[in-house]
């Protein structure tokens, strides 16, 4: 295995429609591992698409998706989605069952560990995001950066070797973005391999390794950040970040 591919998530030439929209056309991403990926681009571009195609909730009409430098399409696609955390939007945690039922419920039903020792794994998740005092809470009762913080707990806890994060702080109220985006930048630091869209463009400049400018189902632009901030090329990513910034 070559050095380039170990540890990495790579996505060539995806290309999707859904009907007559082809919403992903020839997709190209290459993130080596322990770097942070960031995509931006406008709503419609396709981004939610391409992460859900390379953790395979939608298979691609075309293109190949590896792991670690070997294609994973052959594989059962849920064992992809326990290799790769995901990060949405909107929480998706049981409103009904607490916290910590929240976290550990997957490692107890699909990593099969014992009760006490999956609650006794999603505590130790818990205290990492600063949370294990609210173990017993509902998410409900909890502030939405709190239960982003919980959903990020709970897609930890299955020791993904890839997390991707779709706009994960776009549903928060702006006071309580910075506390998700200190953990994910955190995470980041620590080594994780991430693939983030988001609209945060100071977590895309300083945090991401390299960022990839998406518009309507094409890489337009990808490279550093520096390079894509400081000396974008096509007009297309001036437009975008002169009306962001
Ligand atoms: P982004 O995340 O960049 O805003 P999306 O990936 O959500 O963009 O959507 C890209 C395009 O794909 C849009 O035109 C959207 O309407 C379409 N699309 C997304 N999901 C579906 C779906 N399940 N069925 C049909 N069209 C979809
Ligand atoms: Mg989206």
């Amino acid at each position: 295995m070559s050095d380039f591919n170990s540890g990495s998530l790579t996505a060539s030439n995806i290309h999707l429609a859904f009907g007559n929209n082809k919403v992903l056309r020839g997709i190209d991403l290459h993130v080596p591992q322990g770097t942070t990926a960031s995509v931006i681009g406008p709503s419609g571009s396709g981004k939610s698409t391409l992460l859900r195609v390379m953790n395979r909730l939608i298979e691609p009409d075309q293109g190949d998706i590896q792991l670690d430098g070997r294609s994973v399409l052959q594989d059962n696609p849920d064992e992809l989605r326990r290799r790769i955390g995901m990060v949405f939007q909107q929480f998706n945690l049981f409103p009904h069952k607490t916290v910590v039922d929240n976290v550990s419920l997957a490692l107890h039903k699909i990593k099969k560990l014992p009760k006490d020792q999956a609650r006794a794994k999603a505590m130790e998740q818990l205290e990492l995001v600063g949370l294990a005092h609210k173990a017993d809470a509902r998410p409900g009762n909890l502030s939405g950066g709190q239960q982003q913080r919980v959903a990020i707990a709970r897609a930890l806890a299955m020791e993904p070797e890839v997390m991707f994060f779709d706009e994960a702080t776009s549903a928060l109220d702006p006071e309580l973005v910075k506390g998700v985006l200190a953990l994910m930048t955190d995470l980041a630091k620590g080594g994780m391999t991430m693939v983030v869209v988001t609209h945060e463009m100071g977590f895309s400049r300083n945090v991401s390794d390299t960022v990839t400018f998406m518009d309507a189902g094409v890489v337009v632009e990808t490279g550093s950040p520096d390079q894509l901030f400081s000396e974008p090329k096509t007009e297309r990513l001036k437009g975008f970040l002169s009306d962001v910034l």
